[in-house]
């Protein structure tokens, strides 16, 4: 851990329940969500880890850390935790808070990957895999790995040359809605 903490009024527990919308302070700490994450191995910090530090206001320690972009939103935590905590949400609002707050990302491959599926996602109505492959590598300069896999892919019709479009207004509403929500009022 790297952050020496002075002084915890709380705000970070009360801002990451705010986002989540669920209740951060309830965890005790009996590290079933850690044990049941199927990328807890590659993670910096344990699930467990991260909620002991929100509410210890760890704000640096937790938003700079792996971990929060590594999580693949399986929600094997939450179904675990017996205070009921939605872990996973957890994990949203801390990447959230990162983009909001800029924090400094260990490495910021998952957040340029976040960015580009959710663009794709609000172009589209839906994922365009090949167009989010693309952008995602523009966005990280991480051009040439895994294109080996593309043309196999292609052949199985895993990846399709051209966008399939499905609600695009109402998840473009979606995108606006939300987007107005996080605007301070
Ligand atoms: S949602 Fe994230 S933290 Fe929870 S079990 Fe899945 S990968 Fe791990
Ligand atoms: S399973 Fe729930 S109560 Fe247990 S450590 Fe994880 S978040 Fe806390």
């Amino acid at each position: 851990m790297t952050e020496v903490l002075q002084w915890n009024d709380g705000a970070l527990v009360r801002e990451v329940e705010r986002l989540s919308g669920t209740a951060v302070s309830a965890c005790f700490q009996c590290h079933k969500c850690s044990t049941g994450c199927p990328i807890g191995p590659d993670m910096d910090l344990l699930s467990s880890q991260i909620m002991r530090l929100v509410h210890l206001g760890a704000e640096q320690d937790v938003l700079e850390s792996q971990a929060i972009w590594l999580c693949a939103s399986c929600e094997a935590c939450t179904t675990r935790c017996p205070q009921g905590i939605d872990i996973a949400a957890v994990m949203d609002a801390l990447r959230m808070l990162a983009v909001e707050r800029k924090a400094a990302l260990p490495d910021a491959h998952g957040e340029q990957f976040n960015r580009s599926f959710l663009s794709s996602v609000r172009h589209h109505g839906r994922v365009f895999e090949l167009g989010m492959m693309a952008a995602y590598k523009l966005r990280s300069g991480d051009v040439f790995s895994d294109v080996d896999k593309v043309p196999q892919m292609l052949g199985k019709g895993k990846l399709s040359f051209w966008p399939r479009r499905s609600n695009v207004k109402q998840v473009r509403d979606m995108f606006r809605r939300a987007q107005q929500e996080d605007e301070p009022a």
